[in-house]
């Protein structure tokens, strides 16, 4: 029996490939060369876009007619990854009956957890890897559809994660890329699901030097003591996260670079900040989603910071961290954004001088405080205007740069 996976959205998908791959491999199932020769295809869905939705549709009815005109070919298609999230999640059930409704050639609609962390994953590259730490989002930025599709953000624990990458170390990959939707979160449901009673950490104001706030009994592997993340640039303290730990502690294992993804500016700490700093095997290129460069914007986003307190921790990372390099994520067009409000965005890049932007134009998506509550009213063309100029600005002279140094 043969298996092909298709997998569509980001890093964490490919991730979550991986792991389906491995479950196969755990049944005796080889991976065909193409989804013609397949006995199972396995199509890993993407929501955070309506193209990459439209995409799995696509490819779902192609596959529909394909078996369609070869009768005697009994393939079985599953679909997994954000959708088949979503539509678990909607306790109503209506997504998952819409879902089967125009996709009647799907066979199985597989939430991901199914999957679990049982089997090593199969890995495409020996070089790098990709390691999950966390799966979810608590954040529900107005736009965004994960809090849905993935849940809760769920820590792997701390103990298994470490053993993955040490074993990674040993069969001799040389690049980590530590995974999470809000991968600078790690741990804080670990923690506050543990027997401690939390202080309001969110809340508190205190300076660092000051702070009375500790979390007792509470001991990691090294018996170091957990505290609330001090954010310098928001001037207060942040649930506890474990990530800076286990970022140093990834980092100590000697892997030649290590990276992380995606990180939010509202939980990017000093003592993160300390740790890439000190570890020079920690990538020089940070991914820092900013979305917008306009407080109202990021206020209607339910993003955390304003943009003072964004270029506040871009100073101090700046200065902290030689060779920094940045990219992050914008969206242009969101529900509302005046020609002044998006100017307000170009003003911030240009302050920041990103190395890449990954910029999208905003399309509503289901289930999202945006859809349910704002208005898609910015038309598509200026969307398609704003992405241009953004391009321009930021990544068309990163690609002249990359070309000019090939033609040497
Ligand atoms: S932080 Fe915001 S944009 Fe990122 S996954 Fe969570 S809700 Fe979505």
């Amino acid at each position: 029996m043969k298996y092909f996976i298709k997998t569509f959205g980001c890093q964490q998908n490919w991730a979550d490939s991986e792991r389906i791959a491995a479950a196969f491999k755990a049944r005796g199932m080889k991976p065909a060369r193409s989804y013609k020769t397949a006995d199972y295809i396995v199509i890993n869905t993407c929501m955070v876009r309506k193209s990459a939705e439209n995409s799995a549709y696509g490819l779902v009815n192609n596959l529909s007619k394909f078996k369609d005109q070869n009768p005697k070919i009994k393939m079985k298609i599953i679909l997994t990854g954000c959708m088949v999230g979503l539509a678990y999640q909607d306790k109503t059930g209506k997504y998952l009956a819409r879902l089967k409704k125009i996709l009647p050639a799907v066979d199985e609609f597989m939430p991901i957890s199914e999957v679990g962390f049982d089997f090593a994953p199969l890995r495409q590259n020996n070089i790098s890897a990709w390691v999950p730490i966390t799966n979810g989002c608590n954040n529900f930025c107005t736009y965004c559809v994960v809090p849905y599709t993935r849940g809760r953000e769920i820590s792997r624990a701390y103990e298994e994660i470490v053993k993955e990458c040490q074993d990674l170390k040993k069969q001799g990959y040389k690049n980590i890329t530590l995974l999470g939707q809000n991968v600078n979160s790690y741990g804080s449901d670990l923690i506050l699901n543990s027997k401690v009673k939390s202080p309001p950490f969110a809340k508190t104001t205190e300076n660092e030097q000051n702070s009375k706030v500790q979390i007792k009994n509470q001991k990691l592997i090294d018996n170091k003591k957990i505290q609330p993340v001090y954010v310098k640039h928001l001037g207060k303290f942040r649930i506890p996260t474990l990530f800076p730990y286990l970022l140093d502690e990834v980092a100590k294992m000697g892997f030649e670079k290590i990276d992380f993804i995606s990180s939010n500016p509202w939980d990017f700490s000093n003592e993160l900040i300390e740790v890439i700093a000190k570890n020079a095997n920690i990538s020089r290129t940070l991914h820092l989603p900013v979305q917008s460069g306009d407080n109202d914007v990021l206020k209607r986003m339910n993003r955390w910071y304003t943009c003072d307190e964004y270029l506040d921790l871009v100073a101090n990372l700046k200065l902290k961290i030689k060779n920094l390099k940045l990219t992050t994520d914008i969206i242009v067009g969101f529900c509302g954004e005046t020609d002044e409000e998006f100017n307000n965005t170009v003003k911030l890049c240009k302050a920041v001088g990103f190395n890449w932007a990954y910029v999208a134009m905003y399309s509503p998506r289901p289930f999202s405080v945006a859809t349910k509550t704002m208005k898609d009213n910015i038309p598509y063309t200026v969307k398609k205007n704003r992405w241009q100029v953004l391009e321009n600005l930021i990544n068309q002279p990163q690609l002249k740069k990359t070309k000019k140094k090939k033609d040497k």
